[in-house]
């Protein structure tokens, strides 16, 4: 892997659009990840490809949203916005109506349906949509700093084409809008990790949420107490992830990457270092399956930028080349205080941080072993 190109999707006309200036999310995150790719080399080689976003088409916006509510959103971002709007999520603090939104996020969409596609049509194995990740969005309500759930959406398409998808999403939020698109289903298995819902929005995401009907053991919920680390982090993907994902036997992985569980996240309080997801996308590699992959939340936004850009070069295979040359003193970031490469330092661990995590966490993945295993054969 891989051999054929892996798929960088992004355009400036995602430039041209953002949230207001007060609002946490920062949509300029892909251009700047984008320039350290660039700038490191990761988007020059023959077999890395930049592919510019097709704007998404309403057929497929309706697949997961009602008419009615991409027509109040293509109003309010007119301007044209009324109480039947707000009761649809539109226009509160998280989620405010701004000039261009609907476009943003038909743009923004269309670029996670690209990689779907360029997947499908068997053009590339992985792609990466920097500007993805919408979890949150509702078929009819916006949420979370989401309005068009394009990470649901992309599964959709995929699983139309009779592929068994796998969603897995390690943004700090439980990834409830993809969770309860399929949680009936058994053909598109949903893994969320993410904080314990008691601490953190949305609240939900608890591992008692397994599926329903046919869907029983296909919705996954991993929820993690506050300060867990890297080694914690780690044991619940080995323990209770990597099992599933063996036995459910996917054709495809959509992959939610938001950052925002990295330590030092202004709006949650779990404690990893990016070196978790470039250990996570390796294990995925592993099972030579196509992945695409979408950014989310992280807003920190220095240290969300460097962990896609690891992502990415893990991703499409360059991360031994970057290992290399940083061995060499090649390469410089000067994006933190750090200036070690896109590879967070090692945060040490503190018996105390130990001890209020792993009693929890242990107690979760034990209760997921025996609901949903035995589902699986496990
Ligand atoms: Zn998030």
């Amino acid at each position: 892997m891989p051999s054929k190109p892996a798929a960088f999707i992004y355009s400036t006309e995602l430039e041209e659009h953002s949230y207001p200036p007060e609002h946490p999310f920062n949509t300029a995150r892909a251009k700047k990840t984008r320039e350290i790719i660039n700038s490191m080399g990761l988007l020059s080689a023959p077999d890395r490809i930049e592919v510019p976003p097709i704007i998404a088409d309403r057929i497929v916006l309706k697949k997961f949203h009602t008419a009615r509510y991409l027509h109040s959103l293509q109003n309010a971002s007119k301007g044209q916005w009324d109480y039947e709007a707000l009761n649809m999520g539109l226009g509160t603090s998280d989620c405010p109506v701004f000039k261009g939104v609907y476009e943003y996020a038909i743009l923004a969409v269309g670029a996670t349906i690209t990689g779907a596609q360029l997947i499908l049509d068997g053009k590339v194995d992985v792609a990466f949509n920097p500007s993805g990740g919408f979890h949150h969005a509702h078929p009819e309500r916006a949420a979370g700093f989401c309005y068009i759930n394009d990470v649901a959406l992309a599964c959709m398409v995929l699983a139309e084409r009779k592929l068994k998808v796998l969603y897995l999403d390690i943004d700090v939020h439980h990834g409830d809008g993809v969770a309860y698109a399929f949680y009936d289903r058994p053909d598109v298995m949903t893994i969320s990790l993410h904080q314990n819902p008691r601490t953190l929005f949305p609240g939900t995401g608890f591992e008692n949420e397994i599926g329903k009907g046919k869907g029983l053991g296909y919705c996954v919920n991993i929820p993690l107490p506050i300060g867990t680390y890297d080694q914690a982090y780690m044991m619940a993907v080995n323990e209770a992830v990597i099992p599933l994902i063996t036995a459910f036997k996917p054709d495809v992985f959509v992959f939610e990457l938001g950052a925002d569980a990295l330590a030092g996240d202004p709006l949650a309080n779990l404690r990893l270092t990016n070196n978790v997801y470039h250990e996570i996308i390796h294990k995925l590699l592993a099972f030579k399956k196509p992945i695409l992959m979408t950014g989310g939340g992280g807003y920190n936004v220095a240290n969300t930028v460097r962990a896609w850009a690891l992502a990415w070069s893990t991703l499409c295979g360059a991360d031994a080349e970057l290992d290399a040359n940083m061995l060499m003193g090649g390469i410089m970031m000067q994006t933190t205080e750090w200036h070690g490469g896109l590879r967070d330092r090692e945060l040490p661990v503190t018996s105390q941080q130990r001890d209020s995590v792993m009693p929890a966490l242990t107690e979760t993945i034990n209760s997921i072993k025996s609901a949903i295993f035995p589902i699986h054969g496990l």
